[in-house]
């Protein structure tokens, strides 16, 4: 039987995972401490109060107060709702759509923003560029999430920008989503990851609408109020899943696809299978090690439900001759790919001076009452 952290049930042999000697994690013995640190609910308190804060000073400052990306999943739907339902805030919600947008996840979308009164920008890039990007990241870095978040957040910054708004509102969320090395390129990439990977596939000006401006002039332009905040608006709320659902329930929100997460993009059970071929387990086994972690799920429940979702993941899904066919590659390419690990792609997040110079900006952010996460 495969070892794994006697608390949750993160695999012993995943990358980024160390066991102590009682056999616990490093993701349990990290969300430990911080329960050491300060009472949980005292600590709660404090990060809504800091929020509360933020929102004060950006509420009724311009056209609209905030962006919200919304893909129609579980976290930007929440996220909308509960800005302007109990904050009181007028965003502009932003849908992008990669062009396998699960229908569910627009009626999803449609649905919430008629409810909650926002105007709504959906952008869809050009399908011819998208599925080159996806084609050369499959094919070099063995994944295909990045050309997606890049241009999410390059378009947030861009719409940030041409409406004048001085705060994007994330979704991430690592009590729920850690994001496990090795799986989620998502806690790895950035413009260096991005143009080592796609070389001189994109032109100057194409690259200017597909990629994030460079982190220095983003952190010039924090220093002079021209760039946005990016706030992580769970992370300050801490909200459960159960507390999320309840939420969702009331707006009529549905799971896109039935999927247990991710299910508004419906080449997702593709990236749960490349995941299965190379590490024996889902980004779900994240997700109920974290409910675990929380005492939302018992770890005998987490057991079970993650055996049933790797065994259903390891097959190989329905949707990726399409999938494949959309980006011209082949079977033969395919298996290649799942060989790959962007990990050996050098990137910029990695380097200390790099670390140092983000802490610093996010220092003076916090001095100056704003989030430069
Ligand atoms: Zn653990």
């Amino acid at each position: 039987m495969r070892n794994r952290c006697s608390r949750c049930i993160l695999p012993a042999d995943l990358p980024g995972i160390s066991l102590d000697q009682d056999g616990v994690c490093n993701y349990c013995r990290d969300s430990k401490s911080n329960d050491n640190s300060d009472t949980p609910s005292m600590s709660k308190e404090q990060m809504i109060k800091r929020l509360e804060d933020v929102l004060d000073k950006l509420r009724g400052k311009g056209k609209y107060d905030c962006l919200v990306p919304l893909s129609g999943g579980k976290e930007s739907c929440y996220i909308l709702y509960t800005l302007v339902k109990k904050y009181n805030m007028t965003p502009l919600a932003f849908n992008f759509n990669n062009g396998f947008q699960h229908k569910d996840a627009v009626v999803n979308i449609e649905n919430l923003v008629d409810k909650a009164g926002v105007d709504l920008v959906i952008y869809k890039p050009r399908r011819d560029i998208m599925m080159k990007l996806f084609r050369k990241f499959m094919t070099v870095a063995g994944e295909y999430c990045t050309p997606c978040n890049m241009l999410i957040n390059a378009t947030s910054f861009r719409l940030a920008r041409e409406y004048k708004i001085r705060a994007v509102m994330s979704g991430n969320y690592g009590a729920i989503d850690p994001g496990l090395e090795g799986m989620s390129p998502s806690r790895y990439y950035d413009r260096r990851y991005y143009f080592n990977v796609v070389g001189d596939l994109l032109s100057l000006r194409e690259a200017e609408r597909y990629v994030v401006p460079s982190y220095v002039r983003t952190a010039i332009g924090r220093l002079v109020g021209t760039a946005p905040q990016v706030i992580n608006v769970l992370e300050f709320l801490q909200p459960s899943l159960a507390e999320i659902h309840n939420v969702l329930d009331a707006i009529g929100w549905k799971r896109p696809g039935g999927a247990i997460q991710h299910g508004d993009c419906i080449i997702n059970p593709v990236k749960e299978y490349l995941i299965c071929r190379r590490w024996g387990c889902t980004e779900t086994t994240a997700l109920y090690s974290s409910l675990v972690r929380n005492g939302e799920m018992s770890r005998q429940e987490a057991l079970e439900k993650d055996a049933a979702e790797t065994e259903e993941q390891s097959h190989c899904p329905s949707v990726l001759p399409e999938f494949l066919k959309n980006i011209d590659l082949t079977e033969e390419e395919f298996n290649e790919a799942v060989k790959k690990d962007f990990r050996e792609i050098p990137n910029m997040r990695s380097s200390l001076l790099f670390r140092l110079a983000k802490k610093t900006v996010q220092k003076i952010g916090q001095l100056r009452g704003r989030e430069y996460s």
